[in-house]
């Protein structure tokens, strides 16, 4: 898709006299729209628009519809996998400023929000009430861009991903028109299920601008620990073992020595360097305590060499603090290297193979790489830091994450548990979905965005943009 000139100047005409300030042009604004946490190259907008009502969005679907200009819809810009670079040009619609809470129904157990609205922004907002927001990225992103790539975190496990929180959703469609998907009902067996459609369809078919979402009652007690282990497979057997005896785990997150070397150094975490499980347990004080002694139970029979666990809330913060900074961790750890990363989700029964793959592969090549993971779901991440001198050190990396994926697929796992396709794991949705299911989303994307406006290029929407093979990361 290439835009011509005269309509792109057409197209920001008719949007700076809509939209007056809110259309930005400058170098630098661009700059900042045309950059993510990937390691592709930047790809800048040609235009910057600070939408600050559904209004605004809808003015620029319209005109970008007609002139048949792209549209790259941004939130906080913390997607890890290409999916904001404007690589066909076109506008940024920046959308953190429809930030406001727009209703909390505490009987409901929901809250309807703008698409700017961040996590912990709307946790700050329920904190009186008792409620509170589960999906917790590491990053703050905002619950539009977390309905878009359909996030996740450590709560996973028992919450739910975005795909389980999102109920309704108001969309604006390419061509500026509006609609209402889901409901407020906590169930329903009316009509496609277009929330889910629109959930984690990365921008590429219409752009939120109020979503209703889940929320849960802040547990009466919270139990956390931490566990390590000699080896990381006792600590992954341990994981599947808790999940199948029907443990009740809130959260259970994998940090292998490296992780929590670095997390000691980043966060002042002090716990000595082993791969190690972090648990919690959520409920009525003393089902904590029994959850508590019976993972106690678990761990020990596959080895682990300490266990302790607290109500302490300040231990909470603590420990979920380090692993939410783990990516920052990462980037402090070796000033001027480069961060390779990449997240695979497998069956629980498949994670221990997976995570002895991934780390006999990083063994073998000599370079740093650590591994993590919210492995109550079977999903985890590896990061491999690359010396940016040595090209070798790359096409190394670039091996051992395409082994990774391949094998996730082979696992009857996919190539992303939470952070998206965007443009860097393109190469191998051919192979994760077959011919069949990647024609039929080629013909949604088409019935619903007949120009191929909508974040080209991303998610396999563009049928060219697909690689016939899955060779590289
Ligand atoms: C340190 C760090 C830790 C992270 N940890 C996790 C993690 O644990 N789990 C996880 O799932 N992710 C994680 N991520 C990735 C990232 O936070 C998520 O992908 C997040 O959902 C992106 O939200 P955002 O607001 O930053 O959106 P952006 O990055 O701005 O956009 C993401 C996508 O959504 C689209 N989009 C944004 N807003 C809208 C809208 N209103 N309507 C339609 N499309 C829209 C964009 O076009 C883009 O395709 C992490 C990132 C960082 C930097």
């Amino acid at each position: 898709m290439t835009i011509r000139n005269t309509d792109l100047t057409a197209c920001l005409d008719r949007l700076r006299t809509t939209l007056g300030e809110r259309l930005a042009t400058g170098d630098s604004v661009r700059e900042q729209h045309g950059k993510d946490w990937s390691r592709l190259p930047p790809a800048l907008p040609d235009a910057v628009v600070f939408a600050e009502s559904e209004d605004d969005v809808c003015r620029v679907l319209e005109a970008c519809h007609e002139f048949g200009v792209p549209i790259v819809a941004h939130g906080n810009q913390s997607s890890l996998e290409g999916h904001i670079l404007a690589i066909r040009g076109g506008i940024a619609l920046n959308l953190t400023r429809m930030n406001q809470v727009l209703a909390v129904n505490e009987h409901d157990f929901d809250a309807v929000v703008q698409p700017g609205v961040t996590r912990k922004q709307l946790n700050q907002h329920l904190r009186d009430k008792g409620l509170f927001f589960a999906i917790d990225p590491g990053a703050d992103a905002t619950i539009g861009g977390m309905a878009s790539t359909r996030a996740s975190g450590t709560n996973a496990v028992r919450y739910g991903t975005m795909r389980e929180t999102v109920t309704a959703a108001r969309v604006v469609l390419p061509g500026g028109r509006v609609t209402r998907v889901g409901s407020r009902a906590r169930k329903s067996s009316s009509g496609y299920d277009l929330v889910r459609l629109f959930v984690g369809s990365e921008g590429t078919l219409g752009i939120f601008t109020e979503l209703t979402v889940r929320l849960h009652p802040i547990p009466e007690a919270v139990c956390v620990g931490a566990c390590p282990f000699g080896a990381a497979a006792s600590a992954i057997a341990s994981v599947v073992d808790a999940m199948h005896m029907g443990l009740d785990v809130a959260r259970i997150e994998f940090m292998d020595s490296l992780s929590i070397r670095m997390a000691n150094s980043y966060s002042g975490l002090g716990l000595p360097v082993a791969p190690t499980l972090f648990v919690e347990f959520v409920g009525a004080p003393d089902h904590v305590d029994q959850q508590a002694r019976a993972f106690g139970e678990i761990v020990a029979m596959h080895g682990a060499l300490d266990f302790a666990w607290s109500r302490d809330p300040a231990e909470r913060s603590r420990l979920w603090q380090a692993r939410h900074e783990s990516l920052y961790a990462t980037t402090a750890w070796k000033p001027g290297a480069e961060v390779w990363r990449t997240d695979v989700c497998v069956p629980i029964s498949r994670l221990a193979d997976s995570i002895a793959a991934a780390q006999a592969d990083i063994e073998g090549s000599g370079i740093d790489g650590k591994i993590l993971g919210h492995v109550g779901d079977g999903n985890f991440h590896v990061a491999y830091l690359v010396d940016p001198k040595m090209e070798s050190q790359r096409d190394a990396v670039r091996a051992m994450i395409a082994r990774l994926n391949h094998q996730a697929i082979a696992n009857g796992g996919t190539v992303s548990g939470e952070q998206g396709i965007g443009i860097a794991k393109l190469p191998y949705l051919l192979e994760e979905h077959g011919e069949m299911a990647l024609e039929a989303m080629h013909l949604i994307k088409r019935a619903l965005d007949p120009r191929g406006i909508m974040n080209p290029g991303k998610m396999g929407s563009e049928p060219s943009s697909l690689p016939k093979q899955a060779t590289q990361s």
